[in-house]
C-alpha cells in the first residue's frame, strides 16, 4: 500500500454519521458563498511529500477550511499562521495556502491530522478520535521509513500521537510525556528512535491573545525541522 491509495481510501471514508452530516451540511450550506469554488465536504487526506522525514500533527480539519478547500488547513486563520512560519524557516516555498491548486509545496514535511473530518465546535468525540485512528496509524506505519521527527500542535493532537504511536508498538515513556509548548520526548521502536515535538495549537484562540507568537512557533518548528535533517 501507499500514501496515495491510503489517501484515496480515506477521502471516501463515511464512518463517523456524526461528521459525515456536519461536514455535508456545512459544504450545502456554504456552497453559495464560495459559489466560484468546489466545496470538498469529504476528509481531509495528508498534505506533503510520501517520503517525509518530518510529520505536522493537527487536530481536525476546520469546517471552512480545509472542509471548503480539501487540503490540511488551507483557507483559513490557522493555517494562515502556520504555513506563514514553515515558509519563514524555509520548510515550505510560499507563504500562503489558499487552495488545493495555489502551487505550494512543502519540502520534507506532511501535515495531517488524527481527525479527518471537520467537527462541530471544532471539538471531535473520543469515539470519533478512535475511529478515525487506523488512518492516522496507517499513514505513520507507510512514512516511517523516512520519519524523523514529529511537531505535534495541541494536547489533544499530543495525546493521540503518544496513544497512536504506543498503539503501533512504539516505546513512549512512562509516565506519558506532559504536553506544554516545546516540550520533546524520544520514542523508539527496534534500531528506530523519533523525536516528537510539542507545540501550542495554531488556533485564533491561541494566536489572537498571543499564547502562541510567531516567534515561538518558529522556535519549535525550526528545531523539528533541524532534527529531521531539513
Ligand atoms: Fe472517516 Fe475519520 Fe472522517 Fe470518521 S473522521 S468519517 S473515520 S475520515
Amino acid at each position: 500500500r501507499s500514501i496515495a491509495t491510503l489517501d484515496a481510501a480515506l477521502i471516501q471514508c463515511r464512518a463517523c454519521p456524526r461528521l459525515v452530516a456536519w461536514r455535508e451540511l456545512v459544504a450545502r450550506e456554504k456552497r453559495a458563498a464560495f459559489a466560484d469554488q468546489t466545496y470538498w465536504g469529504r476528509p481531509i487526506p495528508g498534505f506533503g511529500p510520501a517520503d517525509a522525514a518530518m510529520l505536522i500533527l493537527g487536530l481536525a480539519p476546520a469546517a471552512h477550511g480545509a472542509n471548503r478547500t480539501g487540503r490540511m488547513f488551507t483557507g483559513d486563520q490557522s493555517g494562515d499562521v502556520l504555513y506563514r512560519a514553515l515558509y519563514d524557516v524555509g520548510l515550505a516555498n510560499k507563504p500562503t495556502a489558499v487552495s488545493i491548486d495555489d502551487g505550494l509545496e512543502l519540502t520534507g514535511v506532511r501535515i495531517t491530522a488524527p481527525v479527518h473530518c471537520a467537527p462541530p465546535q471544532n471539538k471531535p468525540t473520543p469515539a470519533e478520535r478512535d475511529q478515525c485512528a487506523h488512518w492516522l496509524h496507517n499513514e505513520i506505519d507507510l512514512l516511517a521509513p523516512t520519519l524523523r521527527s514529529v511537531f505535534v500542535l495541541g494536547a489533544f493532537g499530543w495525546q493521540a500521537a503518544l496513544t497512536g504511536f504506543a498503539g503501533l508498538g512504539w516505546e513512549v515513556a512512562r509516565p506519558r510525556p506532559k504536553f506544554g509548548h516545546g516540550a520533546q520526548t524520544v520514542i523508539r521502536r527496534g534500531d528506530r528512535e523519533l523525536t516528537l515535538f510539542a507545540s501550542y495549537h495554531v488556533s485564533q484562540h491561541n494566536t489572537f491573545t498571543g499564547r502562541l507568537t510567531p516567534a515561538m512557533l518558529r522556535e519549535v518548528l525550526r528545531a523539528a525541522g533541524r532534527h529531521a535533517g531539513l
